[in-house]
């Protein structure tokens, strides 16, 4: 498959040597975690983690090619035979599954089966069920046999223990073995035996009141289950199974894998009752979507959906690599983990003087989005996850979560990487750095830190607080550099003069310095002249106050509609305000008397900024858009509107606004780059609307019609 770039530029900046040096620890820590997997059960790293090293390690092998070996676990179905069992030799090798990672794999998959074939034969769809795979010979229409996978060819006797699953028939049903070429052969049927949800839960509760290890997840609870020396103890375990293939597809005169699921269930095996024989791309890709969408209420895991051709003469045409048929896919469900470098541990001066350790990540692609950084919060985190520059550390992000370091993958620690050591001076302005009793973070104590004053200004004109549109950190960062600006007051004392001529510490190719300009110093001022009349909760947000966030301060504004009401409130009534706590009050009070932030407030107010709630137009509207649920995502070009504003006008028609998509959100408002929640609205079948029609929405308050 395509696409195993996700580690960009992981061999393009390395030597060969290097690379050799990458795919031998690779190598040697994959064959680890799958010897931990396969013969122990018992995982220490995810799925999704483990993977991602396997993708690293193909990326690798496909740089270079004189690195690739016959025996890399690349090429190979991953597996162990314990010597407690007698082995198996499989009638015909049992196969892995090459994945499709996101649709995009998928729909490239599906294209070269339409060229292979110069048609887009049936597809037959399945439920990924995870479990662990199982053989099942059968002889005269009698169970004789069970083996599990093993490494594909070999697998190991677990006979005596199947004999204790339930649900796995003893003997065929009466006439299953009419269609077959040859009754008296013997017939492997093969498929997955899984622990459901409840079972593996019920089975961990009991594993740590008794002191055991509990298993990684149900996969795992499965094959260790399955794998016992003691068939007493397999009996004791809830397992199941789902059937869906035969070693040999000419044994039973069946033309495909549809008609060979109906013939299994008639033989008196279990089969998923969740199979669709699709027609056409749009068909499997709305099985994988809806097979994602119920993932949840299963009572049993699955991690993606198998796609296979239907026809068995097309899939004898297509044949097998050494791992994996070609005429079959495995489409993954989104991984929210990776392995990735860690490049440096950086510290951030944020505009309250905390600092905070970030970690400084080779990029990657993480649930749907590129991740290059991720906070660690604060120093105990740092030591408590213990990751250390090299590490090669696992990134989870779940959907629009924010991404987060798990750990490292220790075995894969460079020689001589040293604990993370925390600054005992302030990198920005050189001063001492504290951590008070009862506290996490470490803090700046200066007021005069230009690294707290440049987060404080561009707390100010950021989306949640002033939404100055076009001051961004370069210009702000310049404004401090030069000395013309030290607090939110000073933006209002600028002049469009001033701005146009401000040096970008750049110079064109002449060498000159590069300057703002008029149009953008005019865009400037008019974007800021605009800020005045913002509403006060995002004056109150954007002053920067400890514990007072955007949701904090419109629950203050609430109560308190203007500076004055807020100045003339004791700390006992700002206490009593609904979703302020103690912290929050003591905190905002005596912000309000501390002399520089009374000036910085006068000053404001002087300028001309709103310093009381202003009403809101269209609160008095109706409510024509009440009960609906919309999602805005991308950038509204042609409203010239920024989201926030889009929402603010919803919800004057008494429209509830959402981040994130799901089955109840009635639209999702479509602006240009739209990120992944357009996807999901498309997968979940939420009409989409374009910026025209929510103009339409906004100008009118009518609901929009699809
Ligand atoms: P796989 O699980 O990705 O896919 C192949 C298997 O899917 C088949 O062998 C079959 O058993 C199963 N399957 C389930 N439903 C099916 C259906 N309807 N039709 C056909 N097959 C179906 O590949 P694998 O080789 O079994 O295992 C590799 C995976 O195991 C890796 O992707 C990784 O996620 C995991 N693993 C994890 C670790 C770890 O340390 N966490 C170690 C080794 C392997």
């Amino acid at each position: 498959m395509a696409a195993d770039g996700e580690r960009m530029g992981a061999s393009a900046q390395r030597t060969l040597e290097e690379a050799a040096q990458r795919a031998d620890a690779l190598r040697q820590e994959i064959e680890r975690n799958t010897y931990l997997y396969y013969a122990l059960d018992a995982p220490e790293i995810s799925d999704a983690a483990y993977d991602s090293l396997m993708r690293e390690l193909r990326s690798l092998e496909a740089a270079y090619p004189q690195l690739a070996t016959d025996d890399s676990p690349t090429k190979r179905v991953g597996g162990y035979v314990e010597k407690q069992f007698t082995p198996v030799r499989h009638a015909e090798r049992m196969y892995s599954l090459d994945n499709a990672m996101d649709e995009a794999e998928l729909i490239e998959w599906m294209r070269g089966i339409e060229e292979l074939y110069g048609h887009l034969p049936a597809l037959c769809c399945e439920l990924k069920i995870d479990g662990s795979s199982i053989a099942l010979t059968c002889r005269g229409g009698l169970l004789v046999q069970a083996a599990t996978r093993g490494d594909g060819t070999t697998g190991e006797d677990v006979t005596a223990n199947v004999m204790n699953v339930k649900d796995i028939p003893r003997a065929l049903r009466p006439g299953s073995l009419d269609v077959a070429a040859d009754p008296d052969a013997p017939l492997e049927v093969r498929g997955e035996i899984y622990m459901p949800k409840a079972s593996f839960e019920a089975l961990n509760r009991e594993a740590e009141a008794e002191g055991r290890k509990p298993f990684a997840n149900p996969r795992n609870a499965a094959a260790g289950s399955l794998r016992q020396k003691d068939p007493a103890i397999t009996a004791s375990r809830d397992l199941a199974t789902f059937l869906y293939a035969i070693s040999d597809n000419a044994a039973l005169k069946l033309k495909g894998q549809w008609e060979l699921l109906q013939w299994l269930k008639e033989a008196g095996f279990h089969v998923n009752p969740d199979v669709q024989l699709c027609q056409s791309r749009e068909e499997v890709l709305a099985f994988c979507a809806a097979s994602l969408e119920k993932r949840g209420s299963l009572p049993y895991e699955i991690d993606g959906v198998v796609v296979k051709v239907n026809d068995f003469a097309l899939q004898d045409a297509a044949g097998f690599t050494s791992r994996a048929p070609k005429w079959a896919i495995a489409f993954k469900f989104p991984p929210e983990e990776k392995t990735t470098l860690l490049r440096a541990i950086t510290v951030q001066v944020g505009r309250t003087g905390v600092l905070t350790p970030v970690a400084e990540l080779e990029p990657v692609a993480v649930a749907g989005s590129v991740v290059a950084r991720a906070t660690l919060h604060n120093e105990d985190e740092v030591h408590r996850k213990d990751v250390r520059v090299g590490d090669t550390v696992i990134v989870r992000k779940a959907g629009d979560v924010i991404p987060e370091v798990l750990g490292p993958v220790i075995t894969l620690r460079p020689e001589g990487a040293l604990p993370w050591e925390a600054p005992k001076t302030c990198p920005s302005c050189g001063s001492r750095v504290i951590r008070e009793e009862g506290e996490a973070q470490l803090r700046c104590v200066s007021i005069d830190c230009p690294a707290q004053a440049l987060e404080r200004l561009l707390h100010w004109v950021s989306r949640d607080a002033m939404d100055i549109d076009g001051m961004g950190e370069e210009i702000v960062g310049r404004l401090v550099e030069v000395g013309r600006m030290s607090d939110v007051a000073d933006f209002y004392s600028l002049t469009e003069e001033e701005l146009a001529c401000l040096k970008m510490g750049r110079t064109n190719k002449e060498g000159e310095a590069i300057t703002l300009g008029h149009t953008v110093a005019a865009k400037l001022i008019s974007a800021i002249e605009a800020s005045k009349e913002r509403d006060f909760a995002r004056v109150v947000c954007g002053l920067g106050i400890r514990h007072i966030g955007k949701n904090t301060a419109a629950q203050l504004v609430e109560v308190y509609p203007s500076m004055e009401a807020l100045k003339d409130a004791s700390e006992e009534e700002l206490t009593a305000v609904h979703g302020i706590g103690e912290r929050a009050a003591a905190s905002i009070w005596a912000f309000l008397r501390t002399p520089d932030n009374v000036d910085v407030i006068n000053r404001l107010e002087r300028a001309g900024v709103a310093m009381a709630a202003i009403r809101m137009e269209g609160e008095d509207r109706a409510q024509t858009l009440a009960g609906l649920t919309f999602v805005l995502t991308g950038t509204l070009t042609e409203l010239r509107m920024s989201r926030d504003e889009a929402a603010d006008a919803l919800k004057a028609y008494g429209a509830k606004v959402s981040s994130s998509v799901s089955k109840k959100t009635s639209f999702v408002a479509v602006g240009d780059n739209p990120g992944s929640k357009y996807d999901k609205a498309v997968k979940l079948g939420v009409p989409v609307l374009d910026e025209a029609q929510l103009k339409a929405v906004l100008d009118t308050g009518e609901p929009p019609v699809i």
